[in-house]
């Protein structure tokens, strides 16, 4: 199978999940390819990164593909498309992929999913997905059709694999006028940490009880060399920002360890954190459902097992 992954680069950084979307292909390949498409004004640096992971690397390259384009992206992909037939379109859903993969889709007359977490070629092409904002998980068997699109959710497929794929210029340029143009860049506020990529976090729930014991959490995340991410109430009491919450209308994340604070495990903040490697719960009340995906926890007071902790991490780091 021929699957391709549309790259996404802004302000001259490669997304991740473009790496995320090269994992999930040469999963799914089989005796097939797994190949990258990155499209923009000078993209050689990413088409070198993306090499590593991808058999093939295909450049569109032409200035006015310097800020992203809906119109101009499809208009691209399918001229190379016509050319380079897909098995499967794997795109980030992310706000450039969520936008342009149906548009992509309808121009291809294929069957698209959105925000898939999981991706099974072994009878058919079947999808998972969540729906009803988290609480039931489907599969979604595709129609047969001679291309699929697909978008992903970011921060699941991050299992790599290596590659060492060769880098083709498709020597493509746009051929349509798009009756949008690009007219600044706004930048969002705070964002400077991406808990999605963080290997260790440190989350704290609404037992955190106020802002100011926040620097506790603070402290405890900087000893260990992770992040400080946090569930919804603590995000919209505004003791953390926006970009740090976890659940389902926050991030997804798959830390190295997810240190879970005061936090009850709503299953709304279960499906953004479960698949971390490595979980520990700190809670007051034995019942609390984090429990159930904790592989390890601690039922007591996190004002004195994290001061505890920290002690004790200071310690060790002389
Ligand atoms: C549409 C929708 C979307 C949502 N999206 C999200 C989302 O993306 N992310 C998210 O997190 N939530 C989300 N929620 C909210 C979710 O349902 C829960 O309300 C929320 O996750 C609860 O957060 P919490 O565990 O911090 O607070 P609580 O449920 O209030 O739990 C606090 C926990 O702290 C423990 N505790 C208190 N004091 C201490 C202490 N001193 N030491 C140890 N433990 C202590 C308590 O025993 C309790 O278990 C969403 C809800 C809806 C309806």
């Amino acid at each position: 199978m021929r699957v391709f992954a549309v790259a996404e680069h802004r302000r001259g950084e490669l997304n991740p999940i473009s790496i995320e979307l090269l994992n999930l292909a040469n999963s799914i390949k089989g005796d097939g390819t797994s190949e990258a498409i990155v499209i923009g004004s000078d993209v050689s640096a990413y088409a070198e990164e993306l090499a590593k992971y991808a058999d093939k690397v295909w450049k569109i390259e032409d200035e006015s593909l310097a800020e992203y384009n809906p119109e101009l992206y499809v208009d691209v992909l399918m001229q190379l498309f016509s050319k380079e037939k897909p098995d499967i379109v794997l795109v980030g859903n992310t706000a450039m992929g969520s936008e342009f993969a149906p548009y992509l889709a309808s121009k291809l007359n294929a069957p698209v999913v959105t925000d898939a977490v999981g991706v099974d070629v072994s009878n058919g092409i079947k999808v998972s997905r969540y729906i009803f904002q988290g609480k039931l998980m489907v599969d979604v068997l595709l129609r047969e059709a001679d291309t699929y699109v697909i978008t992903i959710r970011q921060g699941v497929f991050k299992e790599e694999q290596e590659a060492s794929g060769g880098i083709v210029d498709a020597g493509i340029k746009p051929s349509v006028t798009p009756s949008r143009q690009f007219v600044g860049f706004v930048e969002p506020e705070v964002g400077e940490v991406d808990i999605s990529q963080a290997d260790i976090i440190v989350s704290v729930g609404r037992g955190i009880e106020d802002a100011s014991n926040i620097e506790l959490a603070e402290e405890l995340a900087s000893l260990l060399g992770g992040v400080v991410a946090g569930s919804r109430p603590v995000i919209d009491n505004g003791w953390l920002p926006k970009d740090r919450q976890v659940g389902i209308s926050g991030k997804t994340v798959k830390p190295k360890l997810y240190l879970a604070l005061g936090i009850s495990g709503a299953f709304q903040h279960i499906m953004g954190m479960k698949d971390s490697e490595l979980i520990i719960a700190v809670n007051k009340d034995p019942e609390a459902p984090i429990f159930g995906v904790a592989h390890y926890g601690v039922v007591g007071d996190i004002f004195e097992i994290v001061p505890e902790l920290v002690e004790k991490l200071r310690e060790a780091k002389g």
